[in-house]
């Protein structure tokens, strides 16, 4: 059998979706699966019928077949052998989860194994618990200034034992939820231990060997620290101890301002201490476009946070509790004194203890995994999914490449990885958050780029809310005016992004952004309004982008 995926257009209902099926299946299709939502029809058609036949069948149904994309099924689907397991999983955080349950649903028999905490990174140390105190932050940074003239007092300092509480509950209570209670659901088996390869297709754990005929290494990224003289003899926190203190230092220093050192150093600030962002590059966030660092820039000192850039770390060390960063900006030495000090400088993979070799299994510079399109590293049989791959380090991609390694490993799928289009949010306030190619990758490209550049104070809803820092850009192809970008600053910025995702990822021009409709007083509105400020002067326009 082989397997396509056919564009069509002209189906409007479910009716028409039964009229291709039974056109197809006339000639011999099997597993056919029309949509005319996504205008596609995906079926399997056996030796000796080829796909020209199916498009005719097609065309004669009164449809048009369109893009033909073939998936070869291999004949071995991985399931019934006699190894222990038909597909082990190491790890369980993401994209484990998202592997275990697909895996079941095909049949397989499954075991998932991990040395620390079930559920990994984002429900127990990284975006539930991050989140959930930075929202705190916010409201006690709103609690403390005046929107209506703009007046900030220095935020009021907060009791963080409880709010530690409350979010410890909260991360039990999800972590049960999303990711504990699944695996009698689904009915795989969880084994507690550290994972290391034996052999190609052999692993051991608790002294115990475990066979499978495919593998997935799930496992994830850490803090990686930085070789900084002294560093090591300092009591400095991670991203995962910093969410444990129990009370506000009084001045923090962070070492890394990406988008982690950047939400945690504002979550800081929000709650009171007196925070330093230090970074070695002369621009934040330097892979964005530059009027998005620089707005971002312009946001955290508004807010009174102290960013120190293009620093030379000498060394640091501590005296008593006090940690003392010794550094050289702009030629001049200079020290930064804090209470506490918090290294966010990037996350490295977690493939030290897997005894990768023995597995056939290449690494890269960064020991990352290395994985082709099919997520499959160089031993055919073990695929890697997530953080461990170095890829985009947000878990819906994570959970993302798990399922698509499942439709290979077990399904027999071929699918290839399509991160063309990934949305990245920094969820500070304003938030950050951007999509598609910044106007320097689009010419980079080889495209002629248009670009609008529309401020926040242009958009009612930060008007109304009396916080106007920020930005809305749009990055689209000068000839076809299909959007190739959206880099956005605001509240809810995270929020936005979703209907630029769809924009990008499926070529929508300006005019249809500014054809559609768009609610009054949401922060989307900058979207369209962006859109229109490529052919209009807004401030000339009345309410509601007419
Ligand atoms: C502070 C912070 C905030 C974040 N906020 C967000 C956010 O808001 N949105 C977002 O999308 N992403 C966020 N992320 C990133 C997100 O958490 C990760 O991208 C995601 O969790 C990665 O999932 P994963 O499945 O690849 O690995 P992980 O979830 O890290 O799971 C890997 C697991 O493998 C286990 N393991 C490692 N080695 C072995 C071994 N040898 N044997 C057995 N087990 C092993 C580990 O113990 C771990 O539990 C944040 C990260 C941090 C640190």
């Amino acid at each position: 059998m082989n397997k396509f995926k056919v564009s069509t257009q002209g189906m409007t209902c479910t009716g028409c979706e039964k009229h291709v099926d039974s056109a197809l299946k006339n000639i011999g299709a099997k597993n056919i699966e029309s949509s005319f939502r996504r205008g596609e029809v995906v079926f399997e058609l056996p030796n000796g019928i080829g796909i020209e036949r199916a498009k005719k069948a097609i065309e004669e149904a009164k449809y048009q077949p369109g893009k033909v994309e073939e998936w070869s099924l291999k004949e071995n689907v991985v399931l019934g052998n006699d190894d222990d397991y038909d597909f082990i999983i190491i790890g369980s955080g993401g994209a484990a989860f998202s592997a275990a349950i697909k895996a079941v649903e095909y049949g397989g028999k499954v075991a998932m194994i991990e040395r620390g905490t079930v559920g990994g990174t984002c429900v127990n140390i990284g975006c539930v618990p991050s989140k959930t105190l930075l929202r705190a932050g916010e409201i006690n940074h709103l609690a403390n200034m005046n929107p209506f003239i703009g007046l900030q007092t220095s935020a009021r300092e907060v009791e963080l034992a409880p709010l530690i509480k409350q979010k410890n509950e909260l991360v039990n209570e999800l972590q049960n939820q999303k990711y504990v209670n699944l695996i009698d659901e689904y009915g795989f088996d969880l084994i507690k231990g550290e994972a290391k390869f034996v052999d190609k297709s052999t692993i051991g754990v608790n002294g115990k060997k475990l066979s499978a005929k495919r593998f997935l290494i799930a496992t994830g990224a850490s803090p990686s620290i930085p070789p900084i003289s002294g560093l090591g003899k300092v009591d400095y926190l991670t991203s995962t101890t910093l969410l444990e203190l129990k009370k506000v230092p009084k001045r923090l220093t962070v070492i890394g301002s990406g988008y982690i050192g950047m939400e945690l150093g504002q979550l800081f600030s929000n709650l009171g201490s007196e925070v330093t962002l230090m970074q070695r590059s002369e621009l934040l966030l330097k892979e964005y476009d530059p009027e998005i660092s620089e707005t971002v820039e312009k946001a955290l000192i508004e807010q009174g946070i102290n960013l120190v850039k293009g620093v030379t770390y000498e060394r640091i060390e501590q005296v008593g509790e006090m940690k003392r960063v010794h550094v050289t900006v702009d030629g001049k030495k200079k020290v930064v004194e804090s209470d506490q000090l918090l290294v966010a400088t990037g996350r490295k993979p977690n493939t030290d203890s897997l005894n990768l070799k023995a597995a056939g299994v290449e690494v890269g510079k960064r020991k990352e995994i290395l994985i082709n399109n099919f997520a499959q590293t160089s031993n055919k049989n073990v695929y890697a999914a997530g953080d461990v791959t170095l890829g985009p380090q947000f878990v819906y991609v994570a959970a993302y490449e798990g399922g698509i390694v499942v439709d290979n490993a077990i399904g027999g799928l071929n699918k290839k990885l399509d991160l063309s289009v990934v949305p990245g949010v920094t969820f500070t306030n304003p938030g950050v958050a951007t999509v598609g190619l910044t106007e320097n990758q689009a010419k980079e490209n080889g495209y002629e780029v248009k670009t609008s550049v529309l401020p926040l104070d242009a958009v009612p809803r930060a008007i109304v809310n009396r916080e106007t820092t920020g930005v809305f850009k749009l990055v689209v192809d000068a000839k076809t005016l299909k959007v190739l970008g959206v880099h956005i600053v605001s509240e809810n910025a995270g929020d936005v992004i979703y209907a630029a995702t769809l924009a990008v990822k499926f070529g929508l021009t300006i005019e249809d952004l500014t054809d559609s409709l768009t609610p009054y007083l949401t922060m989307a509105e900058g979207l369209k309004l962006a859109a229109l400020t490529f052919d209009k002067d807004i401030s000339k326009l009345s309410c509601c982008a007419g």
